[in-house]
């Protein structure tokens, strides 16, 4: 009964977990490390085991870095099924999709050089194509259906209030010499309390194993019940003195996040009935997905979904589909709020939003997710006086707020909290750098006395 730590143990992107029984292997997740490019190229190439002796794969959750590679085990073959919840298995098409886009979009822009210099052509990670063959193989199915996996491996997915459709899973594997199953819970990643749209975490307890993930096992965030009133706050002020609300959001989860806030803030009158645009056909399609799963959702959604109709789809909400349509938001000196991706401002519409509004004072720019280095939104963030969009220098004239009562993972306490009342025998943090698993595997040993090891990539453990 063997664990192979496969990618993002040690790393916050990549997550690869593979089980060998006797007779079965089982891959959970298979994701895209994201870093620099010779790295990430390495790593999402080669997948460390044949997927062709794989029997069944089960999927967490539709963010790129749990599901971003799954076009590359079809791509070498693999044809077992990929088990999911159904609203990860209508995600899942937007995001391989996408994904596919950008890996032929790189390889070609990369060719544009190589040919010049007359080296051999540089191929996608894994095309459309590639991309489709793996759709093919998903299976839906709700939280709390037991899986019956090859090796007499059963699983119970259940809601991870993290994204839509995300899951945890309860696997109870059966142990060599007879006896009782061992009881193994997957945590990877864990989400939060009081999420707008997403139901609660649902605890799983009593296990042996409890394989975690720790991303922010050092830190804890403001009040996730805070959000909404901070949002309600900024864009006051901003409407207030005539400027435009410009929000960098990722497509999936804080777009509707934060739509679902504005639609509670308007129907109680308590922001101005602004126009509102939602820049991003790939929100859009996430929010369709949204709608068909309503019962995925929380009540609080479901009832102002009865008073208004759709809460991340309202009828006052504008989505824009075409390139002309994006610029005539970016044209307009009418006081607005901008949604529009990416939710780090690296690429997408959002860049000439901010090309088009950086400089002016009125303007707000509002950062509602998290900005990693080297990001023009950390640069925003930092406080930085000018900053280059599209290879110009920009003077920051507008005002930037970052807010931190945004996150979709548990913070330390609330990963503790999950981790004690699991109550498991052996814990393995995953997903999170060195010094952030370091820090909360000595709360864990400390304050539970549970025994915890930081397994890295490559690491290969007997589970029974
Ligand atoms: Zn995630």
């Amino acid at each position: 009964m063997k664990w192979h730590f496969l990618g993002g143990a040690d790393t916050v992107t990549g997550s690869r977990h593979l089980l060998e029984l006797d007779g079965a292997r089982i891959l959970f997740d298979c994701g895209l490390f994201q870093g620099r490019r010779k790295e990430a190229n390495d790593f999402n190439r080669h997948l460390e085991f044949n997927p062709l002796a794989v029997d069944a794969m089960v999927l967490s959750h539709a963010h790129v870095d749990h599901c971003g590679n799954v076009p590359t085990l079809a791509r070498n073959g693999y044809r077992n099924p990929i088990h999911a919840t159904s609203a990860t298995c209508d995600l899942l098409p937007i995001m391989l999709r996408d994904s596919a886009h950008i890996q032929e979009a790189d390889a070609a822009y990369l060719n544009q050089k190589t040919n010049r210099r007359g080296l051999p052509p540089v191929v996608p990670l894994y095309t459309l194509a590639d991309a489709e063959a793996a759709l093919r193989l998903s299976r839906p199915h709700a939280y709390g259906a037991p899986l019956a996996l090859p090796g007499g491996v059963v699983a119970v997915h259940v809601d991870a209030g993290h994204i839509l459709g995300a899951a945890l899973a309860r696997l109870e594997i059966p142990r060599p010499g007879g006896g009782a199953p061992l009881r193994v819970a997957l945590v990877f990643d864990l989400g939060r309390h009081n999420l707008p749209l997403l139901q609660n975490p649902v605890q799983i307890r009593d296990v042996d194993v409890l394989i975690c993930e720790s991303t922010y096992g050092d830190r804890l965030h403001d009040n996730a019940l805070n959000a909404r009133e901070e949002l309600r706050l900024a864009i006051v002020r901003a409407l207030g003195r005539g400027g435009k609300v410009l929000i960098p959001t990722f497509a999936l989860g804080r777009a509707q996040e934060v739509v679902y806030h504005l639609a509670q803030l308007r129907e109680r009158g308590e922001i101005p009935a602004v126009p509102v645009y939602l820049d991003s056909p790939m929100a859009n399609a996430i929010s369709r997905v949204f709608e068909k799963h309503p019962g995925y959702l929380d009540e609080e959604s479901n009832d102002l979904r009865n008073r208004v109709g759709s809460v991340v789809a309202p009828p006052w909400l504008t989505f824009s589909a075409t390139v002309d349509e994006s610029k005539a938001i970016t044209a307009s000196k009418t006081p607005a709020i901008v949604l529009a991706a990416s939710g780090m401002c690296e690429h997408g519409r959002i860049l000439h939003h901010l090309k088009h509004g950086i400089e002016n004072e009125k303007n707000l720019v509002l950062l509602v997710g998290y900005q990693a280095l080297n990001t023009l939104g950390r640069r925003l963030q930092n406080g930085e006086k000018y900053v280059r969009i599209f290879g110009d220098e920009f003077a920051v004239k507008a005002e930037i707020q970052a807010l931190r009562s945004f996150s979709a993972h548990a913070d330390r306490k609330e990963l503790f909290g999950y981790v004690r009342d699991a109550k498991p025998r052996k814990v393995f943090l995953v997903h999170g750098e060195q010094n952030q698993r370091e820090s909360f595997a000595r709360m864990l040993r400390d304050q539970l006395r549970l025994e915890v090891a930081l397994p890295v990539n490559g690491d290969v453990v007997d589970l029974s």
